[in-house]
């Protein structure tokens, strides 16, 4: 594969991909392929791989078999010239830069303001100049809501509020991909619709979207696609309205039995 001329390719293209822990298989040869602009809902019980599998995605684990490419580039590798090297932790930090990634919790820097949050990156990693970076993360944080709150630390805001700092904060450094892991479920029911607001105005302005949820609302309005995982496997996926709707194997059913 290539860089990104080719509009048919997808932007996240993921070949078998296999990962354990102590031996234990928790991927087991998973195939995805996400295109550009696509949302797609990871749904599966807990345990079943589907966050190990977006760690995968952003190197934050490494894979023990398969493939994958983001936007033609084949993550941890050097594929030119015939053979494969492995990428050297700089290089690794490079790919990484193009994917936002939102966790549960919303791991912002506490001693920093909303803002300083969001600049961080930017400017640390990037070396941007700092007022374009500063006008930027104003943008970001008013695009979440958050324009007045741009001086407020974390431990000043809610958690909705922090986990939309958190999106910011990702956006700032204009990713390719968003992955989100559970973004909600660390939340108080209360605060979760503001941040999925969020997610599904990203959605809306074309984001390419990975998300691991529980929110099946969420999933049924919003993913392009939903994916089903159990046990390392992917046991099926399409558009919501059949995976969830009308789901085909008894693993879906029973799992979503359990989520009504
Ligand atoms: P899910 O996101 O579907 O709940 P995970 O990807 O978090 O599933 O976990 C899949 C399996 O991998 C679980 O059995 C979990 O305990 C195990 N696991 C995940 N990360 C690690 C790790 N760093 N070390 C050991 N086991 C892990």
């Amino acid at each position: 594969m290539t860089t990104t001329t080719d509009t048919t390719q997808p932007l996240v293209h993921a070949v078998n991909v296999t990962k354990a822990f102590h031996g234990n298989e928790v991927l087991k040869g998973i195939d995805m392929d996400v295109r550009k602009g696509e949302v797609v809902c990871l749904l599966g019980p807990s345990g079943s791989g589907k966050t190990t599998f977006l760690r995968c995605i952003n190197q934050l684990e490494t894979i023990d078999g398969g493939r994958i490419w983001v936007d033609g580039d084949l993550m941890g590798f050097d594929d030119r010239g015939g053979t494969l090297h492995h990428l050297t932790d700089r290089q690794v930090a490079a790919q990484r830069r193009d994917i936002g990634m939102v966790f549960q919790r919303f791991n912002l820097f506490p001693h920093m303001t909303a803002i300083q949050n969001v600049m961080e990156a930017p400017i640390q990693v990037k070396g941007g100049r700092k007022s374009q970076v500063k006008e930027r993360a104003l943008e970001l944080l008013g695009s979440v809501g958050l324009a007045d709150k741009c001086q407020a630390y974390p431990a000043q805001l809610s958690g909705g509020q922090q986990q939309r700092v958190a999106i910011a904060r990702a956006l700032a450094m204009e990713p390719k991909l968003m992955l989100f892991d559970e973004p909600t479920s660390a939340l108080d029911p209360e605060l979760v619709g503001e941040v999925l607001r969020v997610m599904r105005d990203l959605a809306k302005n074309g984001m390419t979207m990975i998300v691991v949820t529980h929110e099946m609302g969420f999933a049924r309005e919003v993913a392009d696609r939903v994916v089903f995982m159990d046990g390392g496997v992917v046991v099926e996926q399409g558009p919501p309205s059949e995976v969830i709707d009308n789901p085909q194997h008894q693993r879906t059913k029973t799992f979503l039995s359990r989520m009504r």
